[in-house]
């Protein structure tokens, strides 16, 4: 052991899932709790520290520490999806609290707020998340309970200066919650940047094989995560024990994934950056990114594994591209082991101002040559 350093790295400390070898059988892999309820002694006093499952349980526990040490925060609690979580976090918010979110962001929990804003539950108002700036005339001190932030950005990966934000957020009394979903913590921590609250759905890198569904939420206090638990608790977003166990199993490889999956990125990202049939890549790791100088010193392990190219064409040629790729899938979703492509504008709202040209790619483990051959042979097929 290094001198001075009593703390382990949390790269060290989720690749042991926390190091608890089974005490009874030393197994070195978790064991998988499903039961949903927990005995009591001859003093009625409670065996262990469960009671019954919709409050906590052992698996769940043991992910929710994992996450917590991931990105260095007070306590974590998982639920059923990343939604469910986010709307979990808005639960909290006293009556009519006003909340800023940005005008892009995962359009499903902005659709959340929206709605809850139009019953009057609480007050919205949207703004540009890129221009810090903008965020200061419309705090309402004592009344903006919660700023929200999603970084880097879906479709256009815009990274937005979570230190910036969260000075802006605390002058005015409010919480900073921050969506790290596209930047896990091998590469964000955002607590350590002035963040109250981290939302990842975890459905996406901390799992990483696709096969499952979970949200957390990890709080840098234990009044906010008190709240948080007591809303999981009596509306039951839980998640079970299985996926859990799962999410542990998937997460023990969460560095070794980014990193590569980061690399792979980056080298798609300048392979097609002057490429004819191209007429730009969105991609925070490149110097032609508007939030390259921000996303270089706040994404510390890697740009990550989500870029979108715009084709020199039609929306019809973009769809032909993205139907046109034999290794990378056309489907929804991003974060996993299989690379993903998917046409942004034919799955969005109305609304969206999503370019009609644009293809989000969520880069997995394939090799590079592999994905580069095949967007080459896709753009000149379609
Ligand atoms: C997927 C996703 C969510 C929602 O999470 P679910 O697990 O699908 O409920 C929220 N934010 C971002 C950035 C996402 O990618």
């Amino acid at each position: 052991m290094s001198a001075g350093k009593n703390t382990l790295d949390p790269e060290t400390l989720v690749a042991q899932a926390l190091g608890r070898v089974d005490g009874e059988t030393g197994a070195v892999v978790p064991p998988m709790h499903s039961a949903t309820t927990f005995a009591r002694g001859d003093d009625y006093a409670l065996i262990g520290s469960h009671i019954y499952s919709r409050d906590s349980a052992p698996t769940v526990a043991h992910a929710e520490e994992i996450v917590a040490a991931l990105d260095g925060g007070g306590g974590a609690r998982l639920f059923g999806s990343g939604l469910a979580a986010i709307a979990a976090l808005l639960e909290t918010l006293e009556p009519d609290a006003h909340v800023l979110a940005p005008q892009v962001m995962y359009y499903a929990a902005q659709d959340w707020m929206r709605r809850l804003a139009a019953r009057g539950r609480i007050s919205l108002d949207l703004y540009d998340q890129t221009r810090p700036e903008t965020l200061e005339p419309l705090l309402q001190p004592g009344r903006t309970k919660l700023v929200w932030i999603e970084t880097p950005a879906n479709p256009t990966w815009d990274v937005v200066d979570i230190a910036a934000t969260a000075a802006l957020a605390r002058s005015a009394g409010a919480l900073l919650g921050v969506d790290s979903t596209c930047a896990p913590p091998p590469t964000t921590r955002p607590l350590e940047l002035g963040a109250d609250i981290v939302f990842h759905s975890a459905t996406k890198y901390l799992n990483g094989h696709s096969d499952l569904t979970a949200g957390v939420l990890v709080a840098s206090g234990d009044a906010r995560l008190s709240d948080i638990h007591a809303v999981r608790n009596l509306t039951g977003g839980v998640l079970g024990g299985f996926e859990a166990w799962l999410l542990i199993r998937g997460m023990r490889t969460l560095f070794v994934r980014f990193a590569r999956q980061s690399e792979t990125a980056l080298s798609i990202a300048r392979h097609f950056e002057a490429h004819p049939r191209v007429s730009r890549v969105l991609y925070p790791g490149l110097e032609s990114h508007p939030g390259h100088a921000v996303a270089r010193s706040q994404m510390t392990g890697g740009f990550g594994g989500m870029l979108s190219i715009l084709v020199d064409g039609s929306l019809e040629d973009a769809r032909r591209v993205a139907t046109a790729t034999r290794v990378f899938v056309p489907a929804t979703s991003l974060g996993g082991v299989e690379s993903l492509i998917e046409h942004r504008r034919s799955v969005e709202s109305p609304t969206s101002t999503v370019p009609d040209t644009l293809l989000r790619l969520s880069v997995g483990l394939e090799s590079a040559d592999d994905l580069i051959a095949d967007l080459e042979q896709a753009l000149s097929a379609a």
